[in-house]
This record gives structure tokens, sequence and C-alpha cells, in this order.
């Protein structure tokens, strides 16, 4: 247990761990300017970081709800060492009425069902209705090999109710899936993917990236975006050495990186530029924050001439500064009326028409137009070997265990007692 320092070298971040055995080092950023870009566009240009953090309103929004530890993967990268049982053990029903009661308690309104393999639980589809009658949203967030064997098993996961399907989905190449996910076929994903759209579900993507597939991110955003209309979220995140991690380090890398990767060739007929990529906005009477050395995001909207970034649909500067300027009171008026009216104020006026037009041929064109629209989020998860107590401070995920619920990020990077994470280092700094 060491504290840490984060500190700048030439254009990079590393944080550094004080250990008096052993001075350790961990890069958290290779391109420093555009890290501190990010912490000065984000809620600490008006926050007070002084402040006991108890006292600032906060709220989870991202929660997640482990079925089983069983999975018929074996993937490479595990953030949660699952394994094939022989006699798997599954999430009692007491105990699902137990957790699904405090998340409602605390106002959670989606519930993310994990793993593990959370299909492979005996009544996923029961777990899907109970939830959809609790009032919240369940997102089922697959590794998509039983999605991608059974037709018939997507409409059924569709007329339980199930809000969202979040498919694991990293890469076109062969080789590399096998390396990160093992000998299951990549066509059996892709075939996933399809009958997840047949279904009509609304769907999201989550990306592991390592050297191995950053550069081919543009070729899969481009696969993933002609989905069509269901797309509505790709979550790109880097592998960290977590869990079960069974590839070499060299291959690990930070989230600039993986921007850099996105920006390299061109998507459809735009090319991104990293600072096209901005942190989540901080909206005080909503309670939502999220660090900005944790995710930043971009909107992509593609059409069959046109691809469009957020800084086409929206003057960013000015509607980022309105959402983080308005007061925490829990008024009507903060919560609905000001964040709407920050948005409308900051549209582009261009991109209005555009959006209503996209709208009206997506409606009655559905099937034959390749239109897209989705959010694109890059996420930085924690190392087990560096926790940032204020990262960790700042988090609106929700990972619900027996007794208690705790940020994802200490939770993933657990050792035998996931305690131990949110002790053992810590970074608090400025660069
Ligand atoms: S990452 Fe997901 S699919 Fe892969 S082994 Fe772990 S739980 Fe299974």
């Amino acid at each position: 247990m060491h504290d840490a320092r984060i500190v700048r070298r030439e254009n990079c971040i590393y944080g550094v761990l004080d250990c008096p055995v052993q001075k350790q080092e961990y890069l958290l950023s290779a391109n420093a300017d555009f890290f501190i870009q990010n912490r000065n566009r984000s809620f600490f240009s008006y926050i007070d970081r002084n402040r006991p953090v108890q006292k600032i309103y906060k709220k989870p929004y991202a929660t997640f709800l482990n079925l089983t530890f069983h999975c018929d993967a074996g993937c490479s990268i595990c953030f949660a060492n699952a394994v094939y049982q022989e006699h798997p053990q599954f999430l009692s029903a007491e105990q699902l009425v137990v957790r699904l009661k405090r998340l409602k308690s605390r106002g959670i309104k989606t519930v993310s069902l994990f793993g593990g393999e959370p299909t492979l639980h005996p009544d996923i589809l029961g777990i899907i209705r109970i939830i959809k009658k609790t009032g919240m949203r369940a997102i089922l967030v697959t590794n998509g090999y039983r999605l991608g064997r059974d037709p018939g098993f997507a409409k059924k996961v569709k007329r339980a109710g199930v809000w969202e399907v979040d498919i694991q989905f990293d890469t076109l190449d062969p080789a590399v899936h096998r390396l990160l996910r093992g000998d299951r076929p990549l066509s059996l994903k892709k075939r996933a993917l399809r009958n997840i759209v047949r279904a009509g579900i609304r769907l999201g993507i989550v990306t592991t990236v390592i050297r191995s597939n950053a550069d081919e991110l543009p070729g899969l955003l481009e696969y993933l975006a002609g989905l069509g209309p269901l797309l509505k979220r790709v979550m790109i995140q880097g592998a960290v050495n977590s869990g079960r991690f069974g590839i070499d380090d060299f291959e690990i890398i930070d989230r600039e990186t993986i921007l850099a990767g996105i920006c390299s060739a061109a998507i459809f007929h735009t090319t991104m530029h990293v600072n096209d990529f901005w942190p989540f906005p901080g909206i005080q009477p909503w309670g939502l924050y999220m660090h900005p050395d944790c995710t930043v995001v971009n909107v992509v909207v593609n059409t069959a001439k046109k691809t469009h970034t957020m800084k086409d649909l929206l003057r960013v500067p000015d509607v980022w500064k309105a959402l983080q300027s308005i007061a925490p009171g829990r008024t009507i008026q903060n919560r609905y009326i000001k964040p709407l009216l920050a948005v409308i104020r900051g549209l582009r006026y261009r991109a209005v028409i555009q959006l209503i037009s996209i709208a009206i041929q997506g409606l009655v064109f559905r099937r034959k137009q390749k239109i897209a629209m989705f959010v694109l989020a890059v996420e930085s998860y924690e190392s087990a070997r560096f926790q940032d107590i204020e990262k960790t401070d700042f988090c609106p995920t929700l990972q619900s265990l027996k007794d208690e619920d705790v940020c994802a990020c200490i939770y993933n990077s657990r050792g035998k007692e996931y305690h131990a994470s949110r002790m053992s280092e810590r970074a608090r700094g400025e660069v």
C-alpha cells in the first residue's frame, strides 16, 4: 500500500508509486497535452477539488450485476477471471430480489447483467422480465456466442423486454480475435450482431483494444456503423492487467494511443481529430460526474453521403460550459429545462435540418438506408497496479455485491480482497 504521484515527462503522463523497495511507474497517457486539456474542459474547471467529496451530490448511472462466474469463452483478458465450471453457480432468486430492491431504492434506472456469461443463466429470460417489472431497464452484456448460435434466442430476449444488448466485439482480424478471445470463431460474433439487429434490439458494442488492433479501429467503426440505426453506443477500452491477463504487457496501450488509432484514417467521409473528443460534462443537479481521466466521448452520425461528428452538430465548448454551470439545486428548472436549453442553444442550425432529415429517412427507409448515429466513448480503466482514489470518488458506475455496491474499477481490479485495491495505491496530484 503506497501513495503515488502523477507526473509529466516530455509529452507523457505517468503514475509513479513511491514504494520504498522498488519505485514503479505506469504510463497513464502518451499525449500529455491532450490529457491536461481534457481535465481543463471538464468539471475540474469549476469544482473545488479540495472540498470533501462526500459533500458533493453524486449519483451512480451505470450498474453491473454479476449473475455467474461460469463462462463458455475463456478469454485471455477476462476482468472477471471467469472460467467454464463443471457445476456452475448462479445468483439465487432471493439474492436477485435483494439486490434489485437495493438498487431501486438508490434511484437506479438501468441494470447491466454481467458475468461470466449471463446468457448461460438457466433463467436469464425470467431475470430480464423481473427487472422490467421493477420499472428498471435490463442491459444484457454478453460475449454473443449464444445469440450467434441461436437466432430464436435473440427474439426471446427481445420479447422478455431487454432494453439493450451490449456485445463484446474487438476486431475483424481472426488472429487478434484468437489472441484476445480464444478459439471460438469470429464468425459466430458477426452472426450474433446480425441476429440482434434482426430481432430489433437496441445494440451497444464493447471493444477491447491492444496494440495489435489499435490501427484497425477506423475500419472496425465503419463495419459497426453498417449495422444501422439500432447501434447506439460503441464503448472502446484498453486492456488492463487485471483479473486474468494472459497476453504480453507490451500489448497494453493507454487511452490517448487508442484515440490516435481512431484518428489515424478516415471513417466514411470524415477523419476525426483527437481534440474532437470531450470529457463527460459534469451536471451538478443530476449528480452526474465522470472523472476526465476515465472517459472521453464523441458522436458519429453517418448517412450515405456525409459523416458528422459532435463538433459538426453542436458548438461543444458553449454547450459544455452551459451544462457545467447549471447550479446544483435539484429543481425542475435545473434538472430538465436548463440542460435542454443548453443543448438547443448550442445546436448548429444546419445540423438541425440534417438531423430531422436523417430521422425521417430512418423512419421511412429504415431497412434500405445505411444510417447510423451512435455515441463513441473511449474509456480508461484502472489497472490493479495503479488506483487513483480521485477517479473512483467521481465514478458513476456501481458493481452490485452481496452486502454493498462499489465502483466498477475497484471491483474489476481487485485481488483476492477488492478492498485491498482501494486502500493500496493512492494517486492524487496536479500535472
Ligand atoms: S471476458 Fe467475458 S466472455 Fe471472456 S471469459 Fe470473461 S466473462 Fe467470459
